[in-house]
């Protein structure tokens, strides 16, 4: 069967080429005679690997000396445990701004270590939008600021955050990250599970400020010391070789597409072209306040929710995959992040059209 346009949310689809070359490279890494699966981590190949996918993380988004870039078990969710553990660093308040089913998992798992404070929520509202930064109640001896500024599920995403002066944000970007530019010195600290945009799932990419390193709490998990992790090269035990290899080649993919930049171009016409068609329909819907409407992840449901399964069916005859909405809100979900070429999204809006026509 050949390739297929995967609408996935996670772990979602990768770029072809990334894949050829993995495919490639697969049996016999560069004359070594190995695969860099079975390469030890602590060989001169394998660390050579791994720290060219960091220095390539670190140019595709500017990431300075003063941050620490790890690559981690466990994946996005494990870090809902590891940050209040690690930035705490002796207060007992920490803030979380609750724009959606991430952002809940995220503060009901701090609430384990922390006082939590949910400075800001659009729950009342079917979180469609995000409150003003300038309304949220954030506390000044907090921790540090956690938000989620592209909820998958919901697909409402937002990039307005508040100068939160000495307390570090603390960002969940796990399905936004690398979508464009991003001025990462705003920040405390940045997470992505990797299985979004970034590479296989299990890896999560950890972006933290050197200075907040350092105080974890004395319960800390070596394994989830920041610090220790650092020190380490993110080798504290044996990490996810074949992942963060497989992520340096999406990395290397993402410079020679033109670097975040193109990505922004690509990504923004590719989500202006679905919800533009979304809006002019009657028949397909998305709920969120334009404003805050996700450029990866497009939620949208049909005017006649008993066509759903047809309209699945329909889709995957033709090759576009995984349509169908998580299971807490129903519709579909196209998830369009930088593997997912223009001409995916041109296919989804062709289909979405003749099925109208026929069925609407
Ligand atoms: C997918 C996702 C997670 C969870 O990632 P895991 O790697 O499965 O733990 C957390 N936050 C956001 C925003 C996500 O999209």
């Amino acid at each position: 069967m050949s390739r297929q346009y995967n609408f996935c949310a996670g772990p979602a689809a990768l770029p072809t080429a990334v894949l050829e070359r993995a495919r490639e490279e697969m049996l016999d890494w560069r004359g070594t005679g190995m695969s860099v699966m079975e390469m030890s981590h602590r060989s001169e190949t394998y660390v050579g690997i791994a720290q060219q996918a960091e220095q390539d993380l670190r140019d595709l988004m500017g990431i300075s000396d003063d941050y620490a870039v790890l690559f981690l078990q466990g994946g996005a969710s494990s870090q809902f445990s590891a940050i209040p553990l690690n930035l705490l660093r002796g207060h007992e308040s920490a803030d979380y701004i609750n724009t959606g089913n991430w952002s809940k998992k995220a503060i009901a798992e701090a609430r384990r270590f922390a006082d939590v404070n949910v400075a800001a929520s659009s729950e009342a509202n079917g979180f469609i939008d995000v409150p003003d930064p300038d309304t949220w109640q954030t506390r000044s001896d907090a921790a540090y600021l956690h938000v989620t500024p592209n909820e998958t599920i919901g697909g409402l995403a937002y990039d307005r955050l508040p100068d939160s002066g000495d307390v570090p944000l603390v960002a969940d970007m796990s399905s936004t990250i690398l979508s464009r530019p991003l001025d990462v010195s705003r920040f405390g600290m940045i997470y992505a599970g990797a299985q979004k945009n970034i590479g296989p799932s299990g890896l999560v990419v950890v972006i933290v400020r050197r200075d907040l390193l350092g105080h974890a709490s004395p319960a800390t998990p070596t394994m989830m010391d920041y610090k220790v992790q650092a020190d380490s090269g993110s080798m504290y035990n044996t990490p996810a070789t074949y992942s963060w290899y497989l992520a340096g080649l999406v990395f290397q993919w993402l410079k020679e597409q033109g670097g975040l930049e193109a990505m922004e171009t690509i990504n923004r016409r590719k989500a202006d072209k679905l919800y533009g068609f979304i809006d002019q329909s009657d028949f397909y819907a998305n709920p969120i306040v334009p404003a805050f409407r996700s450029w990866m992840n497009v939620p949208f449901t049909l005017a006649d929710d008993r066509l759903d399964s047809e309209f699945l069916q329909g889709a995957e005859a033709r090759g576009l995959l995984n349509l169908k909405g998580h299971r807490s809100v129903g519709g579909m979900r196209a998830s369009i992040y930088n593997a997912m070429p223009e001409s995916g999204v041109d296919a989804l809006i062709d289909y979405m059209a003749s099925f109208e026509k026929e069925r609407g």
